[in-house]
């Protein structure tokens, strides 16, 4: 099957997933969008109130400084693929339960052999200490960890990773947003580097 009608298959399959619990009151699941080819996979944590009303990624506050980070590092958001760990919003936004966490990401695995990446954004500590572990890295804490890039075997094919403070951390303090603001920098030199 063509990646297009691979990810259509399995956005059919998210829309109508009831298997944890946060279906009962979503809205619209948000399984992501994106280039299919994308160099570049953003993973977030969870969908919040407008994506949950749109069924798309990162298009409420924190989808604002997403789209400002980009703008300013000269990343097309048409060039990326955005997805977040957990499909569902959790009420109140709350951080997805680690039981959540384990029931969604098969999701996540399926897009990341679909798109095969060569570099994945990890936007928070969730979607970070997720993948980390998943390519075999131990994970510490995220002010620790951001503006490096870990080349890993993830899936099978390499992956530069690199992990990054969540967009919402930038909503409130300018600390954030300037670290932000730097890892995608770094995220853009090493895709002209290696991409
Ligand atoms: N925060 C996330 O982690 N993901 C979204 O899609 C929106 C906000």
């Amino acid at each position: 099957m063509r990646k297009r009608d691979l990810m259509e298959t399995l956005a059919e399959e998210i829309r109508i997933c009831r298997k944890c619990g946060l279906w009962r009151q979503r809205k619209n699941a948000v399984h992501g969008e994106g280039k299919l080819d994308a160099a570049v996979m953003l993973i977030g944590e969870a969908p919040g109130y407008w994506e949950d009303v749109k069924g798309r990624p990162f298009v409420g506050a924190a989808g604002k400084i997403l789209d400002e980070m980009l703008l300013k590092a000269g990343i097309s958001r048409n060039d990326v693929y955005i997805t977040n760990i957990a499909k569902c919003r959790p009420p109140e936004n709350r951080d997805p339960l680690p039981s959540e966490i384990e029931t969604c990401t098969p999701y996540l695995v399926h897009q990341i052999r679909i798109v095969k990446p060569k570099f994945i954004a990890t936007l928070g500590r969730h979607a970070t200490s997720y993948i980390l572990a998943k390519a075999g890295f131990e994970t510490g804490s995220i002010t620790k960890i951001h503006g490096r890039v870990y080349e890993s075997n993830l899936l099978g094919f390499e992956v530069f990773i690199v992990p990054m403070y969540h967009p919402a951390a930038a909503l409130y303090n300018a600390k954030y947003r300037d670290e932000l603001d730097k890892d995608f920098r770094l995220l853009k030199l090493e895709l002209e580097r290696l991409g």
